[in-house]
Formats: structure tokens, sequence, C-alpha cells
């Protein structure tokens, strides 16, 4: 890792000389997480105290440390968040070296509700992890981070085995064993019904939420083809919104049977959106026809939330996981409830068990993969 090494030295260098410059009486360094829509960043400060009469704290922030955007919570590749490493490796340093206070109080995960080294006596700590937190960011009596009242909410939806994702189907080619790509659609939504009127076609069978079935490429064609016959009816139905310029940031242009359009495709022109949605299941599903792809479609059943919690702890376990490891990573759940999701996650071909371990099937992974 010397590319982390060099980043500890180089911000070491970069806080000290920014430190040298400052004037007043130098009190901590110390470490505050900020965010906006599109992720977090930590603030470096130096806290000084100022005045003559009374003391009077203030922070002024000497440098920024962000690694990255939002994306990474979603990859999974945070925590452990590299800003904290590095807050943490170079703070140390930089307050050891000039007798400063280190205040770091969110190291584990970005919080923009802890306090600053001078409101650390009004502040109060959660009762889950002990982290310090500004009384005004929690609710009157209740002290919990927002990681911890996450936690804890997931535990009891968890436990009551509460609703989960919502009922619908997955469409996905499967690469090597794994699944390659997927198309997730509710039971209401817009594809669902080109998924039915296809099977309707090809025989009597209609599409239950269990189905977990090979999509034949003549029953592939007829979902294309449905959702040509759709567009085709909505493309003339088609109007501009009043005032909205074709220049929107949701329009798209298209071609469509020879013709140039170009559609607004936001929830304000519902027209609009359908028809873009549409062209891009028609495209997805062409261009998996052409590539010769096996398509699944796999109706998901309305799995709860206890069935997609362990499906991901199966997921995030990489490989075989007997009962007494999922036992360790649900240690509220009983035995019993453990068993009896299994084998209802067996019966659905989302596991499988083999001697005492529990594997993750490729249907199973697909659901935990695309889970909106
Ligand atoms: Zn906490
Ligand atoms: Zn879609």
């Amino acid at each position: 890792m010397g590319g982390l090494e060099d980043e500890i030295r180089e911000r070491v260098i970069r806080w000290r000389r920014r430190i040298g410059t400052l004037p007043g009486k130098h009190v901590a360094v110390e470490f505050i997480w900020d965010g906006d829509t599109s992720g977090w960043w930590l603030d470096v400060c130096l806290v000084m105290c100022e005045g003559l009469l009374f003391h009077h704290y203030r922070s002024e922030v000497i440098d920024t440390l962000r690694c990255g955007g939002d994306g990474r919570l979603f990859s999974g590749s945070v925590p452990p968040w590299p800003e904290a490493v590095i807050a943490n490796r170079a703070g140390e340093q930089v307050a050891r070296e000039l007798g400063l206070a280190f205040f770091f109080p969110s190291p584990d995960d970005p919080d923009d509700g802890c306090p600053h080294w001078w409101q650390r006596n009004q502040a109060v700590a959660c009762t889950g992890c002990g982290k310090l937190l500004l009384v005004e960011r929690t609710r009157p009596g209740f002290r919990f981070c927002a990681r911890c009242d996450l936690a804890r909410r997931t535990r009891r939806e968890i436990l009551e085995d509460s609703p989960g994702i919502s009922p619908g189907y997955f469409l996905f080619t499967e690469a090597d064993g794994r699944v390659d790509e997927c198309v997730f659609t509710s039971v209401n939504g817009e594809l669902a019904g080109h998924l039915a009127s296809a099977f309707a076609a090809s025989g009597p069978e209609p599409i239950s939420g269990s189905i977990d079935e090979i999509l034949e490429p003549a029953s592939l064609d007829h979902v294309v083809e449905s959702l040509r016959r759709r567009i085709s009816v909505l493309i003339p139905r088609y109007g501009p919104r009043a005032g909205c310029s074709s220049a929107a940031e949701s329009a798209r242009p298209i071609v469509w049977e020879g013709r140039e359009l170009v559609i607004e495709t936001s929830g304000f022109n519902p027209v609009g959106e359908e028809i873009w949605t549409l062209l891009c299941h028609m495209d997805t599903l062409t261009r998996w026809t052409r590539l010769g792809r096996t398509v699944h479609l796999l109706g998901n059943g309305g799995p709860t939330r206890r069935d997609v919690a362990i499906l991901d702890s199966l997921r995030h376990g990489g490989g075989p996981t007997d009962l007494p490891q999922l036992h360790a990573a649900f240690p509220y759940l009983t035995e019993s409830e453990l068993l009896r999701t299994v084998a209802k996650l067996e019966r659905r071909r989302l596991v499988q068990c083999r001697a005492a371990a529990v594997l993750l099937t490729v249907t199973g992974s697909a659901l935990t993969v695309a889970g909106p």
C-alpha cells in the first residue's frame, strides 16, 4: 500500500505547513464529516482558542479528505472509509508532533450529527456505540446515531419477518454460473404486463409469483413484439409538455421506424416516460437475443426482510456457510426460525443445502444483486 503511505506523508506535511501559517492559540486537530447529495467528505480542522477575557473556540478548515462518491456505499467498497484511515493516521501524527488534541468523533462511518471539539461536553453518547452526538440532532429521549438506529430498525424488521422486496419479476442472464445482467419489474411495472401477454400467447400458463424458468427465444420474441406494439400505440399519443424544450435534461432523441423524435422522459410526461422505459427494455432483450444469451425469468414471490437478509449475508460471505455461521450473523433469530427460512429458500431454489453447508444459487444471487 505505497499509495496510502505516500498520501499520509503528504497530508502530514501539508497540514503542518498550513497550521504553521495560522495565528492564535492552537488547541486541537479535529475531523468532521460533511456531505451533499453526491457523497461524504471529511473536513480537516484546526481548533483555535481566541479571546482574552473569555475563551472562545472556533474551527478553521485546513483541508478536505474525499476519496470518492456515494457509489462506494453501493459497491460495498466502504467501510472502511479511506478518508477515515488517512485522518486517523495523519491526524494522530500531526497532533502528537504539535502537542495538540486529536478529535475524530466518528471514525467508523460518516455522520454529520457529531460535535466539534469544544462542543464535546454538551454532546450525548449514542446508546448503541458510544459515539458523541449533538443533542439537537437526536430526538428527545432518543440517543442513537443514524447507523445504530438503522441497525435497530433492520433487526426489528428481520425479527418480525416483515415484507421485503415488492413482488415482481427478474429477467437475468447468466455467465460462468453468475448473474450477468438483470432487469427487475414489479408485478405492476410496465414490463410485467408484456411478460404475461407473451405467456398468454405461447400457452395457457399465466405467470405466477414463483415462476423460475428459462425464457425460450420464441417467448423472448413475443415479449419484444408486445413491447413494440405498445410503443407504436404510444408514439402518436406523445406530445411534449407545454413550455418544455427539447434541450431539457430528460429529453432523449430516438429513432422509431425511421422517424426521428425527441422524447421527454421525466415523470412529468407519463407517455414519454413509458415509451422510454419500454424502449430500454426492448433494447436490452433484443441485445440478449442477438448475443444468444440464456435468459432466466424469476418471480421473486415477494421475499420478506428476513429472506433478503439471509440471502445477502450468504452473498457477502462469498461461499458456503453453515448454520452456526448464520446463527452468529443473526444471533437474535432462533434456530428454528433460521431453519424454517433456509428450508423455504431451498424450496424456492434460492439456496442449496449440501451436507451442513448452505449455498446461494444463481437464482438466489439474482434476487440479491438487483433487489430494489
Ligand atoms: Zn451509534
Ligand atoms: Zn425497468
